[in-house]
């Protein structure tokens, strides 16, 4: 999955996000990606977040959608990430040595962003004025 979430020197936000699914997936399966408020949402009041993963624990727990709603409550996007991820493990127990990954990126009005993930290896890139960076996401 590419999903992307941005801000605008005015203010609005947006986001997208693609994917060609999972690895040997079933024929006629959703994941995440195309259902909003699982793999994207965006309020231009309050935020917007995406997802990569794992569709089918993103899906249980709406968790594009429960970030954004998280952030309204104050979360900072960071903070939000994370309590995402919680709520994700609790409706999916996770075996340390499963190949369960998800990641979730989010951003706020404020333009602040955060990441998390379940293992390592969630990076992410981030574009603003004063240029480019590679980020690697803090996980569980
Ligand atoms: N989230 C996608 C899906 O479940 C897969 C992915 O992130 O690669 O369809």
């Amino acid at each position: 999955t590419i999903g992307m979430v941005g801000i605008d020197g005015d203010g609005n936000l947006a986001g997208s996000c693609t994917t060609s699914g999972l690895k040997f997936k079933m024929h006629g399966r959703v994941g995440d990606s195309p259902i909003i408020g699982a793999g994207l949402y965006v309020d231009n009041e309050v935020g917007a977040a995406t997802a990569t993963g794992m569709g089918e624990t993103i899906i249980k727990v709406c968790g594009s959608f429960l970030i954004v709603e998280l952030m309204r409550q104050g979360r900072t996007p960071q903070e939000a990430c994370e309590e995402a991820i919680d709520r994700l493990l609790q409706k999916t127990p996770f075996e340390t040595d499963s190949e369960l990954q998800v990641g979730f990126l989010a951003i706020d009005k404020n333009g602040d962003h955060g990441a998390y993930a379940v293992q390592s290896g969630f990076t992410y890139a981030i574009h603003h004025q004063e240029g480019n960076s590679i980020e690697n996401s803090d996980c569980r």
